[in-house]
């Protein structure tokens, strides 16, 4: 039998390490270079939302998110300055763990099951070749359409919720609080800044805060923050991307970002690493070249997610109109259509 090619992926990263421990599982050799260390926390809501379940449990990870302390969140809000939405029954209970846990414990199974993986590298060869797949996160774009975008994230204590899941829409952002284990709660805030106001240091806990008056101010009337959970991101691009139109092997947010407000992106993070994992195994055992592989990849990509990324514009459109703020937005918020609609078109 002719030898395995090798797989390098670079970002250790939910993508990266999920397409490695499902290639791992087929006796593949593979690398993953991570610029940074495990465990460490993410700007991210934390809960997973979407198919990516299946993956994680045709992988059998997860029960060990579980053990990990992963919870269902099974209830969802959603409010616009002042209006709210009932609290509805999620279609499919989330999968709530945080980054700090769900990143090291996959790098966890990518090495038990024999895997490289090579902390505190970053990959800074130009360009990747045949063999190289390219996991490693959202790509910089300081400016979209006059607009930068930022994300906070913090964990809180002493915060009181009507639903596992809630989203508070403002006229500059988001603030969305999933529930974690142990009475934790994630904080987690997506905002726009126009261009022509300078970067200047924000005050992460006003932003989150909101404004006086609103339901989200209440929320976190009496919240205490775990300071050492506190990161932010800025810089990252919303609109979507096709997979056939890359050149490289590209898996994950380096390949598209859906907006934050769906709970989609791990899920999309762990579609793509379960669909790459056949193609990339092909290829490593000669049964189909390099730019096969990269199409096959690209096609089941871009099957699975250009409908729902185009409906997920939709959504992110909604929250930050103004059109939606007052009798509009009470309509929105209220129709059960609307919210079924949504949920299950942008996942
Ligand atoms: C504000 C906000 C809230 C979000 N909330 C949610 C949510 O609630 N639910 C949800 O499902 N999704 C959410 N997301 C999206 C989710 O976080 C991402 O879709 C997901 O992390 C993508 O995984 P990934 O593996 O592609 O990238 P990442 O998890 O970002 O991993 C990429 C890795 O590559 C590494 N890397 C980068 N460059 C190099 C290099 N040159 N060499 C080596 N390593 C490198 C990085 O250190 C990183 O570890 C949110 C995103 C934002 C911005």
């Amino acid at each position: 039998m002719p030898a395995l090619k090798p797989i390098t992926i670079v970002g250790g990263g939910l993508a990266g390490l999920t397409l490695g421990i499902g290639l791992r599982q087929q006796g593949i050799p593979v690398t993953v270079w991570e610029a940074g260390h495990y465990p460490r926390h993410r700007v991210c809501g934390e809960f997973i939302s979407g198919r990516g379940q299946d993956v994680l449990a045709q992988l059998g990870l997860r029960e060990s998110f579980f053990q990990a302390g992963a919870v269902l969140a099974r209830t969802a809000a959603f409010y616009l300055g002042q209006t709210s939405s009932p609290v509805r029954p999620l279609p499919t209970p989330a999968l709530c763990l945080s980054r700090f846990a769900m990143d090291a414990l996959l790098a966890k199974h990518f090495r038990e099951s024999g895997g490289e993986l090579r902390e505190n590298a970053r990959w800074q060869e130009g360009g990747f070749s045949e063999g190289i797949v390219r996991a490693n996160g959202r790509r910089l774009q300081p400016r979209e359409d006059g607009c930068g975008w930022f994300g906070l994230k913090v964990h809180a204590g002493n915060v009181s919720l009507a639903a596992d899941l809630e989203m508070h829409g403002s006229q500059t952002g988001y603030v969305g609080f999933c529930r974690l284990k142990d009475g934790e709660v994630n904080v987690c805030g997506l905002f726009r800044r126009p261009a022509t106001r300078p970067d200047g240091p924000q005050p992460w806990r006003d932003l989150l805060r909101g404004r006086p008056g609103t339901p989200l101010r209440e929320r976190l009337a009496g919240a205490v923050f775990d300071e050492s959970s506190f990161c932010s991101v800025a810089g990252f691009s919303l609109r979507p991307h096709r997979a056939a139109a890359q050149r490289e092997c590209c898996l994950g947010d380096a390949l598209t970002m859906i907006p934050p407000v769906t709970g989609n992106g791990m899920s999309m993070a762990f579609e793509a690493a379960g669909m790459a994992i056949g193609p990339l195994a092909a290829y490593s055992r000669g049964e189909s070249s390099w730019s096969r592989a990269q199409e096959n990849m690209a096609v089941a990509c871009d099957c699975a997610f250009a409908r729902r990324l185009a409906w997920a514009r939709w959504l992110q459109w909604m929250m930050f109109t103004p059109l939606l703020r007052g009798c509009l937005g009470s309509v929105a918020l209220h129709s059960e259509w609307l919210w079924l609609t949504m949920f299950t078109r942008t996942r």
